[in-house]
């Protein structure tokens, strides 16, 4: 078995299993896809220390590292359930193939998803204006015409915030009203660069084939479809964490996230948690990397006080 099994290998992942594995301690990664998420980000420029880079540069740099210690590297593994530890000290993830890990202590770093719009368009400019994360890209839409989808916290959240960077912002909500808190709305409101459209179903995200420069949407009550001129499309619709299979066996915030205390500690005994899958506010990759070194360490800590058996 190992000491330390982290399923995920996203930012949060490689930083658990280096730190684990700096300890000496026999550890091991499970993921359907190492890299995760920045496997599918063009620029990165918050990364600090490191001025610029590429998601897929950085993917491989993340393996490369990993693979610099005595770590159990499994990809393509994808976990569908795990069983606590009975009297055997050992917590089971059982993979899709059939197979089993076990290990003394695991670090769950599962990641997330942006929920898409399902549209035309959406996929084909996908990084070529179709963004997800105002964090990481709004300052790619300096001067630029933008829109947002989605009227609920993280949508109006994304429209105040792009508003101060961006030329103007088109805040598209389907219901009849925003959902976003008051105090957001209010901001929001008060703001001239940003139109609000309420009762507004986009249907299509429109380009030149190499970016985006439109969005239609069809206007709900009166049926009728409408165009907007644009460089951007920010999508806020929600983001999805990767815990379906931890259902009932972990507890999970009314999201899904995997709820963790300060230490990377989840509900189960042994079981630790880290980066964008938690409650763990604002998913960023430095901050997913921050986590997983803590719930290593956290899970290490377990390690030394439970008695081997
Ligand atoms: P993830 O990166 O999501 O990794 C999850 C890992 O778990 C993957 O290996 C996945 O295959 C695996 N996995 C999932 N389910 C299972 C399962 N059941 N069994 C086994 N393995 C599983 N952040 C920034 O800081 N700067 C940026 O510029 C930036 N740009 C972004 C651009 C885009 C387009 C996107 C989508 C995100 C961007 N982010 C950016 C956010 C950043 O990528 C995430 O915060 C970060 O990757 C989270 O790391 P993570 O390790 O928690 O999860």
């Amino acid at each position: 078995p190992f000491d330390v099994l982290v399923v995920g290998g996203g930012p949060a992942g490689a930083a658990a299993a280096i730190y684990a594995a700096r300890k000496g301690i026999r550890t091991g990664v499970a993921s359907e896809r190492f890299g995760g998420q920045v496997l599918d980000t063009m620029a990165i420029e918050n990364f600090i220390s490191v001025k610029e880079t590429e998601g897929p540069k950085m993917a491989a740099a993340l393996e490369q590292h990993v693979r610099e210690y005595d770590v159990d590297v499994m990809d393509l593994q994808r976990a569908t359930q795990l069983v606590p530890a009975g009297d055997d000290g050992l917590v089971e993830i059982k993979l899709e193939n059939g197979a089993a890990l076990k290990s003394r202590t695991v670090v769950l770093s599962t990641g997330a998803r942006w929920r898409q719009m399902g549209v035309p368009g959406e996929d084909q400019y996908r990084n070529k204006g179709v963004a997800y994360c105002p964090h990481c890209d709004g300052p790619l839409f300096k001067g630029k015409r933008v829109a947002v989808i989605g009227g609920g916290n993280s949508g109006v959240e994304a429209a105040i915030d792009l508003a101060g960077i961006v030329a103007h912002v088109t805040l598209i909500e389907y219901d009849a009203q925003l959902r976003a808190d008051e105090v957001l709305q209010r901001k929001v409101r008060s703001l001239p660069n940003v139109r609000i459209v309420t009762s507004a179903q986009t249907t299509e995200v429109l380009g030149d084939g190499a970016k985006v420069n439109a969005l239609v949407y069809r206007d709900r009550i009166g049926g009728d479809s409408h165009r907007v001129e644009l460089e951007g499309v920010f999508v806020q619709i929600g983001l999805l964490p990767n815990t379906e299979w931890l259902n009932g066996v972990v507890a999970l915030s009314p999201r899904g996230e995997i709820i963790v205390d300060d230490r990377g500690q989840t509900s189960v005994p042994g079981v630790f948690a880290a980066g964008d899958a938690t409650t763990v506010p604002y998913k960023q990759i430095v901050i997913a990397m921050g986590q997983g070194a803590t719930a290593a360490l956290g899970a290490f800590d377990h390690l030394i006080r439970v008695p081997v058996v």
